[in-house]
Formats: C-alpha cells, structure tokens, sequence
C-alpha cells in the first residue's frame, strides 16, 4: 500500500518566531490521521522545527540541496547537513527552483541522485506550464520531465521517491486543475513509470497533487483513485487551512 502524504512548502515565509507559532499551533490542531504530514520550512528554520516537533508525527523537510559534498558553493547547503539535523526527505524540482534559479533536468538528476546516494526520501517536483497544457504537449512535457531527473535510477530506489505533480499555471495562481485533470496526468504518470519500471514500483509509489489545494477543494482532489494526496503551497502557511486540508484525505 502507498502512502498518502500531506505536505506544507513554506517557501520563503515565516522567520523564526511565526514558525515556532505555526508548529505549536499545527501540533495542537493535528487530526488522527492515516497520511503523512510533512512541513517544508526555510533552511534556518530547519533545525528549530526538528526540535520543536521532536513529540509530534509531524515530519520537517527541506525545499532544496545542492548536489555536491561539500565544497566552494557560497549559499548552498549539502545532505549531510539536512541529515546532521535529523531531515531525511528533500523536495528537489520545485518549479520554482527551476524557474527562477536555472534548475535545468540535468541538474535535478544530479539533486536526486545526491540525495539517494545519502538515503533520502526525495519529493520530486514536475508539471507542465500553460502554454504546454494549451498546445496539448502535457503529458509529452511530464514524460519528458521524469525521463531525464529519474528513469535511469533502478527500480529499488524507488521506494525513496515520492512524485509531485504540480501544473505551473496552478501554483500560486487560485487556479487548480480540476478533480478529473489531475486524475487523468496521475493516471497517465503510474502507467508511464509502469512501462519504464514495472506494475510494482508504479502502483507503490505515492503521487502527490500540488497547484492550488485549498480545504474546499482538497477533499475532491484527493478521492481520486492516483492522488495520494497534496504538496501544499499557500494554504500551509495557516495552521486552519493546512488542518482541513489534511482532514481531506
Ligand atoms: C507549491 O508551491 O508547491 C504549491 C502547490 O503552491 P500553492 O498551493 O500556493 O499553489
């Protein structure tokens, strides 16, 4: 059975002591719930968050790593130290990070292949922008996406690999793909990881959503039979959103 996971991407939101706030809030308001939840906040938030949510199922993550060791790369920040402070999952692709800081597929293969070289848990981040979804190219882009960051990995490594299929014209925009379009490109990601892996890997890998989810929308996007469940931009950065949003599932 895979699993369902919720997670929140603080993006560049929230200093130390707004996060301290969302957390204690957060792990108060937590539901008994099946799914994974999993919190993103910014990289000197980390360390504070593990700490503070050491009681709680609640699991930190990171919005991004560099590919190497160690080394001259002034701003960057490397798995050992995301592992030295007790992150284990990285989301790696954000669009985001492509778009504005020139992640280009070849550097996310690397991303990836650092992170699993260490044993991460990598969330990897993909979608289509509008022009390709108007042009009819979607699912040709998403193919294409996963081809080059992820088909020459083995077929184990998958079980460190969570996808999020995340349409650009959908983050951040009030816009979301409805119920049946996420389904239709979840259903048609399981069954192109099928034919370059096999059934096993496809139907055991968790797809996630991300474009938009909102607690009036979450419930219908994530009884869709291939959305296991939503990486969640905006409505994470308000402890009663992001609850509802995980009642959802
Ligand atoms: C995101 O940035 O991953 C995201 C899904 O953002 P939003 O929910 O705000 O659209």
């Amino acid at each position: 059975m895979r699993s369902k996971i919720v997670a929140g991407n603080w993006k560049m939101n929230k200093n130390i002591n707004q996060t301290e706030a969302l957390l204690s809030d957060l792990s108060a308001k937590l539901p008994d719930t099946d799914a994974e939840v999993m919190v993103a906040p910014t990289f000197v938030n980390l360390l504070g968050a593990v700490e503070n949510l050491e009681a709680s199922p609640i699991e930190v993550i990171a919005q991004n790593m560099h590919f190497a060791e160690s080394g001259a790369f002034t701003g960057e920040v490397s798995a050992d130290m995301l592992l030295a402070i007790g992150i284990n999952t990285v989301i790696i692709g954000h669009s985001e990070r492509r778009a504005y800081f020139g992640e280009t597929d070849e550097i996310l293969a690397k991303k990836v292949k650092a992170a699993l070289g260490k044993n991460m848990r990598v969330m990897f981040c993909f979608g289509e922008e509008l022009e390709d979804r108007k042009s009819g190219n979607h699912f040709k882009v998403v193919k294409s996406q996963l081809k080059n960051a992820l088909f020459h990995l083995d077929a184990g490594a998958w079980s460190q690999i969570v996808l999020a299929y995340e349409p650009v014209w959908a983050i951040g925009t009030g816009e979301t793909a409805s119920p049946e379009q996420a389904q239709e490109m979840h259903a048609f990601i399981r069954n192109t990881i099928s034919e370059a892996f096999n059934s096993t890997v496809a139907n055991e890998v968790s797809i996630l959503y991300g474009g938009s989810v909102k607690p009036a929308n979450a419930k219908e996007i994530f009884s869709k039979p291939d959305v296991d469940g939503g990486l969640i931009g905006g409505a994470s950065l308000v402890a009663d959103d992001f609850i509802a949003i995980i009642n959802g599932i």
